[in-house]
């Protein structure tokens, strides 16, 4: 037996779980189950406020009476909402941001599905949104929580039901406690999986490199700028670089993407030697409170030290390719003139989980031993959150990768899905 069929059959168990929700799991979005804004919708739709009073920014009393439905689609992220404000019963939409001028930066006030909005809830309480209508009373959080300094994902990561409600799931794996560590394992290998044929696909249509760029042009661009790394890897594709140095293409991807300044002389001449044009729709990048370190320019160079490594990379055994991957991001450390690592440690351990390891199970080259000693990441909300539900504690939290992929692929499955209901979910009663 191959070890892709191995892997399928290993995580056969999930996909029986999987089967008789399967329409409902296709509404799963990945892209928005991590983050600030996340949280902070978690946050409203539980209201996990500890009794405090509501008070909106210009001091009018609030009272949720429905935080309303979760909208998981284009549009407001809350619909229906029934607000007491000042006395006067309001029924509406709710939009959350981090910073109130997030409204104005994602264009709002244009789109007529914002027209019905009572409440706009922010982390921060200014600067005030530009463009937000008098009309809609706005409330910020940070008035709310005054001991916390800035918003803290984490903290809000302990939804009321974690902590008092019991969800059937967990229930049913305290009677066996085997079988959750069985799902996990089952859960992160079809995770795995998913990923994988990704690659099988372009390995078939000889372009799996390429495939493997543009995945790990859109990790360097972490959430906020993946689609910019993304276009940039589509637009400037490999067979187009091929002819050019590792540093000319780091002159020619930074021009093009509007990320180089002409006073770096050195590269600008290269990209104006290599005859590439900028193109005719400039990139638009999100740097709201980026760290100098985090800035685009530097991940594209921290990316490119990795392709230039790939040969060797591909070769190591997995417990070597976070460093390895940290060291070869370094490759043009000096032409962008940084003293620190151009990629971190936490940042390699999701491109080798999320790139390298996919990747090389396309083609075959690793073992399954080798997938249960994967490395884990960085605890997330949702690995928590999904930990909290099946278990009800914090303890034993996974830290192996593979577990931890299961814990994401649950939650983006079921329990981040608005359509699974607890009281049927196949976790609990399959
Ligand atoms: S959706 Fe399923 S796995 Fe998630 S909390 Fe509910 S019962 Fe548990």
């Amino acid at each position: 037996m191959t070890l892709l069929e191995q892997l399928k059959e290993s995580s056969d168990g999930y996909a029986h779980l999987r089967a008789p929700v399967s329409e409902a799991l296709q509404v799963a979005d990945e892209g928005a189950l991590l983050g600030d804004e996340y949280a902070l919708q978690y946050l409203w739709q539980h209201q996990t406020f500890e009794g405090r009073p509501l008070q909106l920014v210009d001091g009018t009393t609030l009272e949720v009476v429905e935080p309303g439905r979760w909208n998981h689609a284009d549009g407001p992220d809350f619909k229906d909402a029934i607000l007491v404000i000042g006395g006067e019963l309001r029924r509406g939409d709710v939009e959350l941001h981090i910073r109130p001028a997030d409204w104005d930066a994602h264009g709002h006030a244009k789109d007529p599905a914002y027209g019905n909005l009572v409440l706009h809830v922010t982390w921060s309480a200014a600067p005030p949104a530009k463009t937000l209508s008098c009309h809609v009373p706005s409330l910020a959080l940070e008035r709310i929580f005054p001991e916390l300094r800035t918003f803290d994902a984490t903290y809000f990561a302990r939804p009321k039901d974690a902590l008092g409600v019991e969800h059937p799931c967990l229930a049913h794996f305290k009677q066996a406690p085997l079988e959750l560590d069985r799902l996990l394992v089952s859960a992160g290998y079809y995770r795995l999986m998913a990923k994988t044929n990704r690659f099988i696909e372009s390995l078939h249509a000889e372009n799996a490199t390429q495939v493997f760029y543009e995945g790990l042009m859109a990790t360097m661009g972490y959430s906020r700028n993946a689609e910019p790394f993304r276009r940039l890897a589509k637009e400037y594709p490999l067979s187009l670089l091929e002819p050019f140095s590792t540093k000319s293409r780091f002159a020619i991807l930074s021009r093009s993407a509007g990320l180089l300044k002409e006073e770096r002389r050195e590269l600008w001449d290269l990209w104006w030697t290599s005859g590439i044009k900028p193109p005719l729709e400039p990139y638009v990048w999100d740097l709201r409170g980026t760290r100098p370190q985090n800035h685009p320019f530097r991940r594209l160079a921290g990316a490119l030290g990795i392709l230039h490594h790939l040969p060797k990379l591909l070769d190591l055994p997995l417990a070597e390719l976070p460093e390895a991957i940290v060291e070869a991001a370094d490759f043009l450390k000096e032409d962008v003139g940084s003293r620190t690592s151009l990629v971190g440690m936490k940042r390699a351990i999701v491109v080798t989980i999320n790139l390298f390891v996919p990747y090389r199970l396309a083609r075959g080259e690793l073992t399954e031993r080798q997938l249960h000693a994967l490395p884990g990441e960085d605890l997330s909300m949702p690995m928590r959150e999904t930990w909290m539900r099946l278990t009800g504690s914090e303890r034993g939290l996974p830290k192996d990768g593979l577990r931890q992929q299961g814990l994401l692929q649950i939650y983006s499955d079921f329990c981040h899905n608005h359509r699974i209901v607890c009281a049927t979910c196949p976790i609990a009663h399959g």
